[in-house]
Parts: C-alpha cells; structure tokens; sequence
C-alpha cells in the first residue's frame, strides 16, 4: 500500500510508493559540456567581469586581480536591481512592487569546471564563509527582506557556463516557501514552546533509518515528507536562526558534510547527478522589529539539497501532493551504506 505522509514544516501532503525505485531507475539529461574557453570567470579575467563585491584572496593581491579564491560579483544579468526605490503601489486588485534588491554571483574557485565535492574542504570553506558574509551584509540593507543562495550543480544542460558558481538573490518580500517555513515554525513554537527543526533532530536521531550522516555539529537526513526523491537536510545541531551566526568550526565541518554528501549522491548514481542546494535561514528583520519577534526561538536554519531526479506529473502540479517515486528510508540506506 501506497502511503500519505505529512509534512509538518509545510503542512502539506506527500505521498510515498510503496515500491521504492533505486537510483539506476532514474535518468539524466545528457551532459554538453560548456569548456572554458569563452568562461570569463576563470582567474586572469578579472576584468572582463563587473567589479568584485568582495573577495577572500591571498594578502598581498589587489581587488579585481588575480590571487583571489572565491570572489562575489553582480550578476551579468540581474532579476533584481539595486538602484531605487520599491514604488509599492495597488494596481485596481492586485499589489506591485519594483524588484528592488540584489542579484550576485558567487565564484567558487578561482578554477573552471571544478565541482564542489573535489575542490578540498578548505576551499569549500572558503565559499561557506563567502556565503555568511554577503548575507551578513546585504541584511543591512532595510529594503531587503530575504537572501536566498543557491546553488545548481555544473551538471545541469540550462545552465550558460562550467563555471562554478553559486547565485545569491536578495528580494524586498519574503519567498512564499520561507514564509510557510516560518509560519509553521511559529505557530509549533506558541503552542509546543519548542522549535520544530530541534524536534525533528531529536526524532531522526531516535528513529535513525533517516539519517546519512552524523557530524559534531550537523545531521544530516532524508527528511520524513520529503518533496523530492533523495531530497537530503544538513542541519546545525546547535539551535540558530541565522546562518551568518555560524561559527568557524562550525564552518569547517559543514564544508565536510556539504562535500561528503555530494560525493555519496554521485557514488549513489554513479556519476554526476544534476541537483541544486539552497540554504533557509531567517529573514531580514530590522525593517519589521516586532513582527517575527520569537523567530529566535522558533526557526532554526539549514540547508537542502534537491537531486533533479524527476518531472512533476499534471497530478502533482495540480494538486501540490508530490509523489515520491522512492522512500526517505531508502534513499537514506543508499546514501548511508556506499562508500
Ligand atoms: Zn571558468
Ligand atoms: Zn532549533
Ligand atoms: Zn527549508
């Protein structure tokens, strides 16, 4: 018998096949190899890109010159801009706003076409503090209301370039996933006084057949109701709201999980997978003090990793339930048992 499972975080339905399918069932869309010839994020090209925002570089070397190893940019072709106002304003009915914000490019490496499982757990370090200090910063920005960094992985026929990159987007609204993120957090927190991410680690350590990966600091799990066939968390065990509070040890054993478990995913399917990675932390909360005012307690940040894995039928776009072509408890086994 097929199963319908709850998502607590999102209060929505999945349903899971009782008939798990195994990683070889799932197929790819071929690779076509963009090579670095016309790539003009690769070192040496400095110029050639809009002015860096930032950088972590060797000491010594000059912004927008070599000798950096991850490097933050504007985006060639922003969705958000950052000059202006937001002009918010009722169009008869509806609401409008202009897209005010920030749209930026993440370099992961000074490299062309290295994936992040290879590029060295200090490397990967370095793209993890880059990430909390643009969030650190573009939260000063009382416009702002989200930063949301994304990652797809190179393996992924939409993307323009090899080039390793995350993408950084800041939005004047809060994203209606967050926001449901949340809600949900909130009200578990007024009722239960506890924080719902801090429950769910205590269950899938109790439970157990969920969990690929344990750290000091982090677990990380298929979760319950996952959306998504292999869908995987990286959770911080220490109870924070905000990324940007991470500690630097922290910072090094995220680098080792984050690694660690995209290496697991392309063992799994035994060869590159394509799959994005997002982090959810709190919202920008200067220009509403007294909205989200328990959202210390209650929400608690983490990362998830999504493998690109399948198509949404009409059913599942019309409806929203997700069908899980294979269960959270064997996607967890695979990952857990290879090498
Ligand atoms: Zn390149
Ligand atoms: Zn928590
Ligand atoms: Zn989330």
């Amino acid at each position: 018998m097929h199963e319908l499972r709850r998502d607590i975080l999102l209060g929505r339905w999945i349903q899971v096949l009782s008939e798990s399918k195994e990683p070889s069932e799932y197929h790819f869309p071929v690779d076509i190899g963009l090579g670095e010839k016309s790539c003009g994020l690769c070192a040496g090209r400095e110029m050639e890109t809009p002015g860096e925002i930032t950088s972590i570089r060797r000491q010594g070397t000059m912004p927008n010159k070599e000798g950096w190893w991850v490097r933050a940019i504007p985006s060639f072709d922003p969705l958000f801009k950052v000059e202006g106002n937001l002009d918010r304003r009722g169009v008869g009915l509806y609401d409008r706003m202009n897209s005010i914000g920030a749209n930026e490019i993440l370099i992961e490496s000074p490299e062309h076409a290295v994936k992040p499982e290879d590029m060295g757990v200090e490397q990967m370090v370095r793209v993890i503090r880059l990430y909390r200090d643009r969030i650190a910063d573009l939260n000063k920005d009382l416009r702002l209301r989200y930063t949301l960094i994304s990652k797809d992985s190179l393996f992924d026929p939409w993307r323009r370039s090899s080039h390793p990159v995350s993408s950084l987007v800041a939005t004047p609204v809060i994203p209606k996933k967050i926001k449901d993120e949340l809600e949900n957090s909130k009200q578990y927190y007024d009722y239960k006084e506890r924080c719902i991410y801090c429950d769910i680690l205590r269950e899938e350590i109790r439970v157990g057949d969920r969990i690929i990966l344990e750290t000091k600091n982090f677990l990380c799990f298929c979760p319950y109701a996952s959306s998504f066939p292999f869908e995987s968390w990286v959770v911080p065990r220490r109870h924070a709201c905000d990324f940007q509070e991470i500690s630097c040890e922290e910072m090094e054993d995220m680098g080792f999980v984050l690694m660690s478990i995209l290496k697991k995913l392309r063992a799994v399917f035994q060869g590159e997978t394509p799959l994005s990675y997002f982090i959810h932390t709190a919202p920008n909360r200067v220009p509403r003090r007294n909205h989200w005012h328990s959202l210390g307690d209650d929400y608690h940040w983490h990362l998830e990793i999504i493998p690109r894995l399948v198509r949404r039928s009409g059913f599942e776009l019309g409806s929203g339930l997700f069908i899980l072509t294979t269960s959270p408890e064997k996607a967890a086994k695979f990952l857990r048992e290879v090498g």
